[in-house]
């Protein structure tokens, strides 16, 4: 694939200091785009200046939601080359959310392709600060104008990226959750699964909820019988209960998530027992009580690991063993990490290098 390139040195945007990153403010010189249609099917990739997409007021996006999103990492290595985690991931992730929203599919060497020249044109904006990175946000929108419910005949697909540090402002550190049982994000035969903008919009109020009383994050229990534990905000949810790991497993109301699934993985390689199975929103509590809860942490892209120190359900607050960040925590976060900012071993061959 050629992708046309026209670049803005004007240094309009200022770079700013890694400390004062935050999670999502910024964004770089340039962004990546590409049309389809048919019968050109994905043509036109190119690389262009930051700046304001161009849409007809009835593009479809607009009103039936057809969107599809990825959020991946480009982090520097310590030899002065560049890495990405498992991208082939949210490639494949992407796809499958896009056959699910009936949108186009984007062959994996071509998504790398686009990645990789953006990430590469942008390596200056690439933060070098401890657990700071680039976010790479790979994005799919129907542009064709028309108001009537069908799939789109005309797609855009772009690429924006910017510089991130810690996600939550409590950084490597326990987090409250606030356990939801008026509101639910997803049920059995709907979108769960699937990286769709349509999934997060309805959870802010829950959230504004949440944050009134001081808490991080919404655990989401399922939506029929509001019991089961499913995930928290935009990560996947995980409890070391009796020297177990457990997660709630994968059964279309939960988004798979690339650092669920390489938890999964290091837990097994370890010898850790990592099981998926339904998690019973009394059992947690239970277990916290009596003890058997050691901890629980959230995973996700963009923090990594995120401990939870205390949860709070139907009015009460139950700690997490002493409320601090757990050893299990601490070992996936220093482990993942490692291998993405190439400090560690790669035995699973995760970390792709770009240059
Ligand atoms: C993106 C996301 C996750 C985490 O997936 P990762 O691939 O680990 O970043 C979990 N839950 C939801 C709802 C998400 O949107």
């Amino acid at each position: 694939m050629e992708i046309k390139i026209t670049e803005d040195r004007s240094g309009k945007k200022p770079h700013p200091e890694d400390s004062q990153l935050g999670f999502g403010k910024y964004t770089t010189d340039h962004m990546f785009l590409m049309n389809y249609d048919q019968p050109q099917g994905w043509h036109d990739a190119r690389i262009e200046p930051y700046g304001d997409l161009r849409l007809d007021p009835a593009a479809m996006v607009l009103h039936y939601n057809q969107e599809v999103f990825e959020g991946l990492k480009a982090y520097h290595l310590p030899d002065g080359g560049i890495g990405l985690f498992r991208p082939e991931k949210n490639i494949e992730r992407m796809n499958a959310s896009a056959r699910r929203m009936v949108m186009p599919e984007i062959d994996t060497p071509m998504f790398l392709q686009a990645v990789k020249e953006l990430v590469l044109l942008e390596r200056e904006w690439i933060p070098r600060s401890e657990g700071t990175s680039l976010y790479i946000r790979p994005t799919m929108i129907a542009t064709e104008a028309a108001l009537g419910v069908h799939p789109a005949a005309s797609y855009l697909f772009y690429i924006i990226v910017g510089p991130v540090g810690a996600y939550y402002p409590e950084g490597f550190n326990p987090t409250r959750i606030f356990v939801s049982d008026d509101f639910v994000r997803a049920a059995k035969g709907g979108v769960g699964e699937a990286k769709t903008s349509g999934n997060y919009g309805p959870t802010l109020f829950a959230q504004k909820q949440a944050a009134a009383k001081g808490y991080t994050q919404v655990l989401w229990l399922d939506a029929k019988e509001r019991r089961y534990v499913e995930e928290v905000g935009t990560s996947n949810i995980f409890f070391y209960l009796d020297d177990e790991l457990v997660t709630p497993p994968l059964e279309g109301t939960i988004l798979p998530g690339v650092t669920r699934d390489s938890v999964l993985q290091l837990s097994r390689h370890w010898g850790i027992t990592a099981v998926e199975r339904p998690v019973d929103i009394e059992e947690v509590i239970d277990s916290c009580r009596s003890g058997r809860l050691k901890e629980m942490f959230a995973t996700g892209t963009a923090a990594v690991i995120s401990p939870v120190g205390e949860i709070g359900y139907k009015g009460s607050d139950y700690k997490i063993a002493d409320g601090g960040v757990g050893e299990i925590s601490r070992k996936f976060y220093d482990e993942i990490t490692g291998i993405q900012y190439g400090h560690r071993d790669d035995p699973f061959g995760w970390r792709m290098r770009l240059a």
